[in-house]
């Protein structure tokens, strides 16, 4: 049985942290479906190929080339007893393509899927973005509160000169994360009503967050 771990969370909630650390700490591979498609595109893999089309013309990659991706990588025996799906599912649509194809009785298998949503209230989100810093010249990046340059200012690694990225402007913040509730609003839902839904209180400090992440997952037998 392979346990398909999600990790659910706004932008800036802290999700890339967790899940870098949850795959180093329980050896469970690093599975991102955009990885995935640019790594096809480079090697020229038939389903590249497929996908380069849709890419050239400015069409999304459909769901269900995305999933024929997924289901060969899973497929290596790394994946065996489980793995860190990033990237997708994003919508409910693709919730549904993903357990009819791999981890559905549709496919015959004990695979199953568990979704961890890092709750981080906008206000907060908004609130770390603010704070941020990012350097000039080589794009380190500062917190205002939680990790500040030496020299207001100033980068610690080259002196650069430090600014706030458009992207961390509050209303470009408040927009993405409106957008971001919306579509993921009925998928958490969606994994609710089956009993596959764990909700973390992302507010809490990272290491916290991830102690209680890292609980959610069942230690291999034997
Ligand atoms: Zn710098």
């Amino acid at each position: 049985m392979a346990l398909i771990v999600v990790l659910l969370g706004a932008p800036g909630a802290g999700k890339g942290t967790q899940a870098q650390r949850l795959s180093q700490a329980r050896s469970l591979p690093h599975v991102s479906t955009g990885d995935l498609l640019r790594d096809n595109v480079k090697r020229g893999t038939p389903l590249g190929a497929q996908a380069k089309g849709f890419m050239d013309k400015g069409e999304y990659v459909p769901d269900a080339l995305v999933l024929d991706m997924l289901a060969a990588r899973v497929g290596e025996p790394d994946c065996r007893d489980g793995y860190l799906l990033d990237g997708f599912p994003r919508t409910e649509v693709q919730a549904r393509a993903l357990d009819q194809r791999l981890a559905g009785p549709a496919r015959g298998s004990a695979d199953r899927v568990l979704v961890v949503n890092l709750e981080v209230s906008d206000e907060s989100i908004i609130r770390r973005a603010a704070g941020r810093l990012t350097c000039k010249q080589c794009a380190r990046v500062f917190h205002l509160e939680n990790a500040p340059p030496k020299q207001a200012g100033k980068c610690d690694a080259c002196e650069g000169e430090l600014y706030q990225r458009s992207d961390d402007a509050a209303p470009v913040v408040r927009e993405r994360l409106r957008v971001y509730r919306e579509k993921t609003a009925p998928l958490a839902r969606f994994y609710e009503q089956r009993g596959l839904l764990a909700t973390i209180d992302g507010e809490q400090s990272p290491d916290a967050v991830f102690f209680r992440l890292d609980g959610l997952i069942p230690r291999k037998a034997g």
